[in-house]
């Protein structure tokens, strides 16, 4: 079995090194100088966090890596896409409020904020794959176009794939609009009757006829839907959704897929962090955070995606279920915290179909800095 190195620096701090030193010299160990180079255009991709939601990276904490991307030379930005739905990032606009709201201001993090796919989620890149789902990924235009890729991950559950960490930051994550729509459902938006009041501004708007009003409701038709997930967004009542219905290992699978889009052409040039702070059960596109599943762990640098959410994984599990979570059962070191929170959801399709495409290795070696 193929290792790769998975660095670790726990929370431990003293006089001589407080945590943004110790964070960057865990990423200068996992091989920073080795991926940025003199006038490099740095992505730095992460998640700014719902308003409302307390659970994302610390700004403070993103500034390191902003510092040391700079004294190597590179040119960093702060990039994430916008959101599928109608919440406070589904839009440069609102999506660029909210993360100066939470905290990512320039003089915080020493670096712009670029929204990786326009205005409103549609400026995207083509990226052919032909892999055993996805043939052609949708990622956006701004994280394709840079020289480097760094995905700081906060490391937490996920509703539909057990756990969010690099893979799920990166596959879903740097997907356009119409490339999370991929992943999310197989069909169109569904329109849901009783919050729609007929206003036609869906109908107006879709530039693909799709949408039309029978008896004073809207209907879309899926043979003239192409899926852009733009309709999500401007209806004023939250009435079009996408279909959460999707077979969950098939999302699992699209997102390890959409994951080697990403990083096609990048793998010399990326690296991955996940932060094992604030492990709430769910995604932080929530407006809220509920308590964390475990303590607080450290932070883990590598090349390797793969190895990285397994190394999280398996360090999550390790802990004793913290007392005042939403864990009632699993709770033991060694017990599967994410299965306590999602019994029906088995995370380990999207490590192993990462695997099988070539992504990296789930087996690891965790090198204590
Ligand atoms: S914009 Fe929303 S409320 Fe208006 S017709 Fe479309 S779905 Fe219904
Ligand atoms: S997803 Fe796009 S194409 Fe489909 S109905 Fe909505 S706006 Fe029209």
């Amino acid at each position: 079995m193929a290792f790769s190195n998975v660095y670790f620096c726990n929370l431990r701090t003293s006089m001589k090194e407080n945590l943004p030193t110790k964070l960057k010299r865990l990423i200068e160990t996992a091989g920073l100088k080795e991926i940025v180079s003199v006038r490099n255009l740095v992505a730095i991709k992460l998640h700014f966090g719902e308003k409302g939601n307390a659970a994302f990276i610390r700004p403070i904490l993103v500034r390191p890596i902003v510092d040391a991307v700079k004294e190597l030379g590179g040119a960093p930005f702060l990039t994430d896409a916008n959101t599928l739905y109608a919440g406070t990032r589904g839009n440069s606009i609102s999506h660029l409020i909210t993360a100066m709201e939470n905290g990512f201001a320039y003089s915080v993090v020493n670096a712009p904020l670029i929204i990786a796919d326009g205005l409103r989620g549609a400026s995207f890149s083509k990226i052919r794959i032909e892999k055993e789902v996805i043939k052609t990924a949708y990622i956006g235009k701004e994280i394709v176009e840079a020289d480097v890729l760094i995905s700081v991950a906060h490391f937490k559950g996920h509703e539909l794939s057990g756990f969010g960490g690099t893979i799920k930051n990166m596959g879903m994550g740097c997907a356009a609009r119409k490339g999370k729509l991929e992943q999310h459902s197989d069909l169109s938006p569904k329109v849901k009757p009783k919050k729609c009041v007929g206003c036609g501004e869906c109908v107006d708007h879709c530039a693909h006829q799709a949408i039309s009003l029978r008896e004073e409701k809207a209907h879309i038709d899926p043979e003239q839907c192409v899926g852009c997930g733009e309709c999500i967004l401007i209806c004023p009542n939250g009435a079009i959704d996408v279909q959460w219905n999707a077979d969950i290992p098939l999302f699992q699978k699209k997102m390890a897929e959409y994951t080697w889009a990403v990083l096609k052409g990048k793998k010399k040039k990326s690296m991955f962090l996940n932060f094992l702070t604030n492990i709430s059960p769910a995604c932080d596109c929530y407006g809220h955070n509920d308590a964390p599943l475990v303590p607080d762990i450290g932070i883990l640098a590598s090349r390797d995606p793969v190895a990285i959410d397994q190394a999280s994984v398996d360090l999550v599990n390790q802990q004793i279920g913290s007392a005042g979570s939403c864990l009632t059962g699993c709770t033991g070191p060694g017990e599967d915290k994410f299965r306590g929170v999602y019994p029906k959801i088995d995370w380990t399709v999207q490590l192993d179909h990462a695997e099988r495409i070539g992504l990296g290795t789930r087996g690891y070696e965790l090198v204590t800095i």
